[in-house]
């Protein structure tokens, strides 16, 4: 089946004893059982070790990702936390992309580091430097591309050999893409991480995460931690969770080609230093963009010329896009990095891998992109 068909059917058919076209949101703790010998005949038993309405959003995943499975979580942080427990021990090494999400920074240098988990934050827009940064107990490589929010990209295949040679783990932070635009797996990574609080669900209702394995075996070390820690995803979030993904390709083309519309206005804008996105044949890695992925994304980065406070003037007073934390959705926001998303990472290390005080990040929605642009035009004409 082809990617918007799948987007709908996979992992779930109409119910069959009531012929409900939805699943159901099975909203029980536990399954009854038909006897003590045929325990756990129908597949379930407690819903912290698995549940029908999580399953289905599971399987569909795994269908997107053209994976072996998926295991769903709490959040984006719960799945990257179950990628840490899954395939570090005390003493391990991991080498995590030196930008990427503030949490992940976060729960690598002050949670996982406290139990003897060591990690170097390396910048894997270059192979080079992560083969070099490989020490005897390096056991994973966590990749965000493109990251947040610098939009830098890391080569997947490139990195997967490298990962694979010298038998690393290979996970891929694939929120800002979604398995639309960019396979991970296809391209040698052993797991595609989300946080499916962004695109995948898309309309700013939940929170949640997804790990979707290449084989099987990995899965079942995913899934030993999803039970074990209890970092399950709700039945409800699955089920909302299901219905925006059914969109998700139309979402993503739509608020892409919005993404370029603006890209090129604010390009234009003699108050826009800086603008960052890889639909842009500005944009550094503008060929990998094309190569690894099949659309470039709705997210996108300016400085404006008058700096820092010009681009708090912009995100306090524009219309239309509100000031918040997530992106994704079809609301568009826009989000200072810095004080927001970001605020954790200390200022030494924000200015080693680039991450600007002055840097403005848009997530483009799905509203018409004449208004978008109307309302940023109406802001800056006031700088
Ligand atoms: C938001 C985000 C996360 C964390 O997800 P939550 O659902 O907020 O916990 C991880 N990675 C990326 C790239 C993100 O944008």
């Amino acid at each position: 089946m082809r990617f918007s068909t799948k987007q709908i059917h996979a992992g779930t058919e109409p119910d069959p004893v009531t012929g409900s076209v939805l699943p159901p949101i099975y909203q029980s703790t536990t399954f009854a059982q038909p006897s003590v010998d045929e325990y756990l005949s129908k597949g379930y038993s407690y819903s912290r070790s698995g549940n029908p309405t999580v399953r289905a959003l599971e399987k569909r995943l795994a269908g997107l990702e053209n994976g072996e499975d998926c295991t769903c979580y709490s959040t984006g942080m719960a799945a990257v936390s179950a990628v840490l427990h899954a395939f570090l021990n005390a003493g391990d090494h991991a080498l995590v992309s030196q930008v990427a999400y503030g949490g992940t920074y976060r729960v690598c240098t002050q949670v996982f580091a406290r139990f003897g988990a060591r990690f170097t934050f390396v910048d894997t827009s270059d192979p080079a430097a992560v083969e070099a940064a490989i020490r005897p107990e390096t056991r994973l490589l966590l990749t965000e591309t493109p990251a947040n929010p610098t939009l830098a990209l890391s080569d997947i295949a490139a990195l997967s050999e490298i990962a694979r040679a010298n038998d690393l783990i290979h996970v891929v932070d694939n929120t800002f893409l979604t398995p639309y635009y960019q396979h991970p797996l296809a391209l040698g990574a052993h797991v595609s991480l989300h946080s499916t609080t962004k695109y995948l669900d898309g309309h700013n209702a939940t929170v949640g995460g997804a790990n979707v394995a290449a084989t099987a075996e990995l899965d079942e070390k995913l899934r030993f931690v999803q039970n074990a820690t209890g970092s399950i995803m709700s039945p409800m979030v699955a089920w909302l969770t299901l219905q925006g993904v059914k969109t998700l390709s139309v979402r993503m083309d739509r608020q892409s080609a919005s993404a370029m519309a603006i890209a090129q206005y604010l390009s234009d804008h003699p108050a826009v230093g800086e603008v960052c996105y890889p639909g842009l044949e500005s944009f550094g890695q503008h060929e990998l963009a094309g190569r690894q992925a099949s659309g470039f994304g709705a997210m996108l980065w300016c400085e404006l010329i008058g700096g820092l406070e010009a681009g708090k003037t912009l995100m306090d007073n524009v219309e239309l896009w509100t000031l918040a934390e997530n992106l994704g959705a079809v609301e568009s926001l826009i989000t200072h990095p810095v004080t927001m998303t970001h605020a954790d990472v200390e200022p030494e290390e924000r200015q080693r891998v680039g991450l600007r005080d002055g840097l403005v990040r848009f997530s483009v929605g799905l509203e018409a992109p004449e208004d978008l642009i109307e309302a940023l035009d109406a802001a800056l004409s006031r700088l």
